[in-house]
C-alpha cells in the first residue's frame, strides 16, 4: 500500500513516521510548524528498543556512530553514596545493545538527513484533521491540536507536578561515569556523557507549573551547590544562555485510540509521558516502525491504523504508567521517612533488580518493514 501521507510535527516522532513511510513506498510531506526544523531540548538516552526501531528505520548505525554507550553510573543520594548501581555491560548482554546517550540536536539531524529535503517543510501548521490525504500522522507532540480535535471530551495533558531544568555543557567535563541519577528530597539531578566529552545535566524540582527563575544557572548552583561530584562541576561547565527550563505535561488520561479512520496519532500526540523511564521518545520511535509495517501489510489504511492501535496502545501506555510510578519514587518523595524507606529498599535490592526493571522496557522487537 502507498499513497500520500501528510506527518503533522517535524519532532523525533514525526521524522520516524516519515522516515518508515518513504522507506515502504509512501510520498511524505512532514509540516513543521517552527522556522527551523530543530529539537528543543538538551540530550537525549536511547535503550535498545529505540535503538532497534532506528536499526529497523535504518538510521541505526549512523545514531550508533554519533551516540555514547553508556556502561557506568547508577542512582545516589546528595552525599555520593551509591542506592544502586547499573551494569551497563550486563544490560548489553542481556538485551544485546547498550543505552546510549546522544545530544538531540545531533539525533534530530541524522533523523532529518534520511529524508529527501523535498518532505519537508517548515513554518506550516495549523493544519486540520479533516484536510486531504490518503494517511494523516498527527505527530504534533503532547499539546497536540489533531487529537484535541478529534476527542473534545479527552482533558489533554496534564501537569506532572515537576519542573525540568536542563542544558549541555560548554566544554567537555571530566566524570567518573557515563550517567547518574541522583535523588534528593523533592530534586533530582542527573548527568548522559556524550561521546565528545561533554555532558547532559538536568535538574528535576517538584514544583507547580510556571516558576521561573531571573538567573537559573545562580539558582540552580545554590540549590545543588553542595551536592557530590560531578554535580557542581557540571554547572560551572555550562553557560547561562544554555540552561532550559520546561514544566513537564504527561497525558493521564489514555487517549480513547490512537487511530481514526485515517489518521493515525504517534509520539506524545498519543502517549505523552513523564520522562522518568527516558522511555517518551523510543515509544514514539516504536510507533513509527509499527505504523509503517501495519500500513506495508494493507489491506487498507483503516484496517493498518486500527490494527496499530491494537499494538501499540497497550505497549505506551503500560510504559507510561510505569514512567509515572517512577516519578513518585524519586524525586517527588520529600517527607524524610518515605526518602529513608524508599533508599533502604534500594540498597537492599538484589543487583540484577535494576536491569530486569529497564529490561521490561527494553526489550522489544521491531516487525520487519518491507
Ligand atoms: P515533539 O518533539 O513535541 O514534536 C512535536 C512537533 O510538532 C514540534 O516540533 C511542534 O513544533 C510541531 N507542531 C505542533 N503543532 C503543530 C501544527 N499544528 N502544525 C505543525 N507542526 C506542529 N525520551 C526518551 O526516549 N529518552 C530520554 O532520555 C528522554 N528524556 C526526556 C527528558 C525530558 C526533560 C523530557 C521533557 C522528555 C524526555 N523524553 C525522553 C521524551 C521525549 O523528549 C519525547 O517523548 C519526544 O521528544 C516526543 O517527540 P514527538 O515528535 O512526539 O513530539
Amino acid at each position: 500500500m502507498g499513497g500520500r501521507a501528510v506527518v503533522v510535527g517535524g519532532g523525533i516522532g514525526g521524522l520516524a513516521a516519515a522516515i518508515g513511510l518513504h522507506r515502504t513506498g509512501w510520498e511524505v510531506t512532514v509540516l513543521e510548524r517552527a522556522a527551523a526544523l530543530d529539537d528543543a531540548g538538551a540530550g537525549i538516552s536511547l535503550a535498545a528498543n529505540g535503538i532497534r526501531a532506528l536499526d529497523a528505520l535504518g538510521v541505526g548505525r549512523a545514531v550508533r556512530d554519533a551516540a555514547h554507550r553508556q556502561y557506568t553510573g547508577g542512582t545516589r543520594t546528595p552525599d555520593g553514596s551509591w542506592l544502586a548501581r547499573m551494569d551497563g555491560a550486563a544490560l548489553e548482554r542481556a538485551v544485546g545493545i547498550p543505552m546510549t546517550g546522544i545530544p538531540r540536536a545531533e539525533l534530530h539531524r541524522l533523523l532529518r538527513e534520511a529524508l529527501p529535503a523535498s518532505c519537508l517543510r517548515t513554518g506550516v501548521g495549523a493544519l486540520s484533521a479533516g484536510d486531504a490525504a490518503d494517511l494523516l500522522v498527527a505527530a504534533d507532540g503532547v499539546r497536540s491540536g489533531i487529537r484535541a480535535e478529534l476527542f473534545p471530551q479527552h482533558p489533554g495533558p496534564v501537569h506532572s507536578g515537576s519542573t525540568v531544568l536542563r542544558a549541555i555543557t560548554a566544554e567537555p567535563v571530566v566524570l567518573d561515569t557515563d550517567f547518574e541519577l541522583t535523588w534528593g528530597p523533592g530534586a533530582e539531578f542527573g548527568h548522559i556523557a556524550f561521546a565528545d566529552g561533554r555532558a547532559e545535566w538536568h535538574a528535576v524540582l517538584a514544583s507547580p507549573p510556571g516558576v521561573r527563575h531571573a538567573d537559573a544557572l545562580s539558582f540552580l548552583r545554590a540549590r545543588f551547590g553542595a551536592w557530590h561530584h560531578p554535580v557542581p562541576a557540571l554547572l560551572a561547565a555550562t553557560r547561562p544562555e544554555d540552561v532550559l527550563h520546561h514544566d513537564t505535561y504527561e497525558l493521564v488520561t489514555p487517549v480513547p485510540s490512537y487511530a481514526v479512520g485515517r489518521v493515525a496519532l504517534l509520539g506524545d500526540a498519543a502517549h505523552a509521558m513523564t520522562p522518568n523511564l527516558g522511555q517518551g521518545a523510543c515509544q514514539a520511535l516504536e510507533d513509527a516502525v509499527v505504523l509503517a509495517a501495519e500500513l506495508a501489510a494493507g489491506p487498507s489504511v483503516e484496517a493498518a491504523l486500527s490494527r496499530y492501535d491494537a499494538v501499540r496502545r497497550p505497549r505506551a501506555s503500560g510504559v507510561a504508567r510505569a514512567a509515572r510510578r517512577a516519578g513518585r519514587l524519586g524525586h517527588r518523595l520529600s517527607h524524610p521517612a518515605a526518602v529513608a524507606a524508599r533508599n533502604a529498599a534500594l540498597r537492599l535490592a538484589p543487583s540484577g533488580a535494576t536491569i530486569r526493571a529497564l529490561l521490561t522496557h527494553a526489550s522489544w522487537t521491531p516487525p520487519p518493514l518491507p
